[in-house]
């Protein structure tokens, strides 16, 4: 069961996928302590003092307007159940839902009113949006969603202090902002409930975008949604228009999202490529990194592009040995292999070769690709080679369980050997992995 109770009818097949999958009640928001805390503000016995004025902050894209959307629900639903959930049946959630939170009509809501700070930022508009909000209509509350208050020029939000102090009883004003620091404290200060809206898990997301795969009769990798959803941070709407747009350059006839694809659309090298090229400059391959070198030169890819894809990579592996993402076989084994502390190297050195590409202006001023190697080479591997008893002591606990070991990959002599013998110019290829399908 998909837990959406909506019916998602043929006009709404033109919707953009964020809006058409975006959240329409408190199950389907990811962000549980957001939704104890409205629950808990909106249980029945309180249905006599309900807040009258929200402030809710947060990150683009991470719902703080379909939030501002679903509490209005809780105000207006003609049929809230025992527990004061609103019923997504009525005439109201029914036009809240498919009014505003699907945007697929273009009409007003009985009581809901809306308006962007970001196109009506001056005093005089918006105190007129507000005493037009506020005026006597036939539902039990009017709600004026305030968004990007924070856009309000100085005068304006002063002019809003005392309209905000004398709020009428069945009055609610619900104000959202990316930057609480710009709006003023005396505002802020007035809010009875005020909610910091976080990015959502990368799981969470995960489960939306599976959903919308299965109404839209695709069939995908969890890793590749995986992907997706760390990639763009826990970012719902940014998540939605990569799949989106995944899904309109599928190739004729294919119905599978794979990880492959999800690559390619943020112009990735395959995972494996990765793994091979930190093998290679572990085993200080030298010959192998040169080839490695042409190969990322001729697809196309510059330097920074190639750290800032590998650094994304590195991360992702991360979270699939600690989090809770899945991974490809190949990737999940190399990065059981470092220790805590070389896994930290990795992140400080990419960092500091993004920060020097960045700077560099030009092209060819910046790193190579093998210098990039040098670097991360000397900063994470040749230390733990030269301290391999302190490093075997340093691997990561967790690592060592899962993979059932308590040895670095490669020893001290083995890299000696390697060192003698390096220059060969084989790339150590592997497998491709065998991927999650669901
Ligand atoms: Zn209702």
């Amino acid at each position: 069961m998909s837990g959406f109770d909506w019916d998602l009818g043929q006009e709404n097949s033109n919707l953009a996928w964020y809006r058409k999958y975006r959240p329409r009640n408190l199950d389907d928001y990811a962000g549980e302590s957001v939704c104890q805390k409205v629950r808990a503000v909106m249980r029945p016995e309180n249905r006599s003092h309900l807040p009258h004025f929200w402030f809710i902050y947060g990150t683009h894209g991470c719902g703080k307007t379909t939030l501002a959307r679903i509490l209005a629900k809780y105000y207006l639903c003609q049929n809230p159940d025992e527990n004061g959930e609103p019923c997504g049946r009525c005439e109201a959630c029914r036009q809240i839902e498919e009014s505003l939170i699907s945007e697929g009509k273009d009409k007003d809501v009985e009581g809901v009113k809306e308006v962007n700070a970001s196109e009506e930022n001056g005093k005089e508009g918006l105190l007129k949006a507000f005493s037009d909000a506020s005026q006597v209509t036939f539902s039990k509350y009017n709600i004026l969603i305030l968004d990007e208050i924070q856009k309000a020029s100085e005068a304006a939000q002063q002019a809003l202090l005392k309209p905000l102090e004398d709020i009428g009883d069945n009055f609610v004003v619900i104000m959202a902002t990316t930057e609480p620091a710009k709006v003023l404290a005396t505002i802020r200060s007035r809010a009875q409930i005020t909610l910091q809206i976080g990015r959502h898990k990368p799981e969470d997301i995960v489960k939306r975008l599976a959903i919308a795969c299965e109404d839209e009769h695709l069939s995908f990798d969890k890793a590749a949604l995986e992907s997706i959803a760390l990639r763009e941070k826990g970012v719902f709407r940014e998540s939605f228009n990569r799949l989106e747009n995944i899904v309109m350059t599928l190739p004729k006839g294919q119905t599978k999202i794979t990880k492959a694809l999800v690559d390619e659309s943020y112009n990735q090298l395959p995972d494996d490529f990765f793994v091979t090229f930190l093998k290679n400059v572990r085993l200080c391959n030298l010959g192998a990194l040169v080839l490695m070198q042409s190969e990322i030169i001729t697809d196309g890819y510059t330097p920074l592009d190639f750290v800032s894809a590998l650094s994304g990579f590195f991360a992702e592996g991360l979270e699939c040995v600690y989090g809770k993402m899945s991974a490809g076989k190949k990737t999940k084994e190399f990065m059981m292999t470092l220790s805590d502390t070389q896994a930290l190297m990795v992140i400080q050195t990419l960092g500091e070769c993004r920060e020097r590409l960045k700077n560099a202006g030009k092209y060819d001023e910046g790193l190579s690709i093998l210098e990039i190697a040098a670097m991360l080479y000397s900063k994470v591997f040749a230390e733990s080679q030269t301290t391999v008893p302190a490093a075997s002591a340093q691997v990561n606990p967790v690592a060592q369980a899962k993979a059932g070991t308590t040895q670095l990959e490669d020893g001290e002599e083995e890299f000696r050997q390697k060192l003698l013998s390096q220059g060969k110019g084989d790339i150590t290829e592997d497998t491709p992995d065998e991927e999650d399908t669901f």
